[in-house]
């Protein structure tokens, strides 16, 4: 099975405060390429990054008010490509069970995640990006099927 990510691809962009600064400077290099795509963005990051880049950026909820929540959804309902999600290695968050959430529905529907510059930079140096990408995903049918324990009902 596959996921096509079309050549212009939804992007949600989400910084702990901590990482607002570090993101914020690399959307403003990467400028012009951003501007070919379709930008989302949890609420106080979006709010900076439309302000810096004068781009239109679609914004949802604040991060802990369920904003990362809202980009899982995305995520299962194959609504966004990419997600670069600057997150902060050095101090626990209110939300942190949420962001557990989005990485790991990002690993679920194999979407590509760039949590640093590094690979941000690798992610957009890739053709992939202004392509059309057929990204492998993982056949859940089984699991759907799956016979419950005794005293769960069938599916
Ligand atoms: P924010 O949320 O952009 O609203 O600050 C980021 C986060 O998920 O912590």
């Amino acid at each position: 099975m596959e996921r096509i990510l079309g050549a212009r691809k939804r992007i949600a962009l989400v910084a702990h405060d901590h990482k607002k600064d570090e993101l914020l400077h690399w959307v403003m290099t990467n400028k012009e390429k951003l501007a070919d795509h379709r930008l989302f963005a949890t609420g106080t990051t979006g709010t900076l990054l439309e302000q810096a880049l004068q781009l239109p950026i679609q914004k949802l909820l604040s991060g802990p008010l369920g904003g990362d929540q809202q980009i899982g959804a995305m995520i299962a309902e194959d609504k966004l490509d990419i997600l670069i999600f600057f997150w902060d290695p050095m101090e626990a968050q209110p939300h942190d069970p949420d962001v557990k959430a989005l990485l790991r529905l990002s690993a679920t529907y194999n979407l590509p995640v760039a949590c640093n510059a590094a690979t941000a930079d690798f992610m957009f140096a890739a053709p992939f990006m202004t392509e059309e990408y057929k990204a492998l995903q993982t056949d859940y049918s089984m699991y759907l099927k799956r016979k419950l324990p005794e005293g769960g009902g069938d599916l």
